[in-house]
């Protein structure tokens, strides 16, 4: 009887604990999110946050003569299946493995880079070395773009996306999809 009651205490203190362990998760959770509801219209503009860094991206890669050009921002949950089908019910190359509403692009979070070469043609070259310094331009601007907080899809296991760059701000697309937003306020204080 005795050992039963001990026993009890010790499961009541683990269930407060995890309680309380829920209890701050969630409020960590509310400061850092916010929720726009599940039927809001993706957005037309990149998250503020991923254009300002998108713009420093531009201007220090230009600092080492690379010539950045941003080729994608936002992406409608139309084009994303559109991109989607294409390698799937064509013989093209298959460019996504996301389906509209499951890439960081359909909510603003994600662009996609290229480079301008010296002779002003926009090319996908990954190794070209444009400013001459021994290393691929390419994996430059992804060094910069990672510095700078972003996750660059060449560092993918399983499908690389040279040009693609994201910031998701520890929110899942799952979440994105029910309608979590990351929430900025906390660094305008
Ligand atoms: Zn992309």
């Amino acid at each position: 009887m005795k050992r039963y009651r001990k026993d009890i205490t010790t499961w009541v203190l683990i269930i407060l604990f995890l309680t309380i362990l829920i209890i701050i998760y969630n409020e960590q959770r509310n400061n850092r999110y916010i929720e726009i509801g599940e039927d809001t219209a993706p957005p037309e503009e990149l998250d503020p946050v991923v254009a300002a860094k998108t713009s420093q991206l531009l201007i220090k890669s230009a600092q080492q003569d690379i010539n950045v050009v941003i080729t994608e921002k936002v992406r409608s949950i139309k084009r994303q299946n559109e991109l989607y089908e294409q390698g799937r019910s064509s013989d093209e190359d298959v460019v996504t493995y996301a389906k509209g509403g499951e890439s960081y692009h359909n909510y603003g979070l994600a662009v996609d880079f290229a480079l301008r070469n010296n002779d002003g043609k926009i090319i996908w070259d990954i190794n070209y070395d444009g400013n001459n310094n021994g290393k691929a331009d390419w994996f430059e601007v992804a060094d910069i773009a990672k510095q700078l907080g972003f996750e660059w899809g060449g560092d993918w296991s399983k499908f690389k996306d040279y040009p693609h760059l994201q910031m998701d701000f520890g929110l899942s697309i799952r979440q994105l999809k029910k309608g979590l937003r990351p929430s900025h306020e906390q660094k305008d204080n």
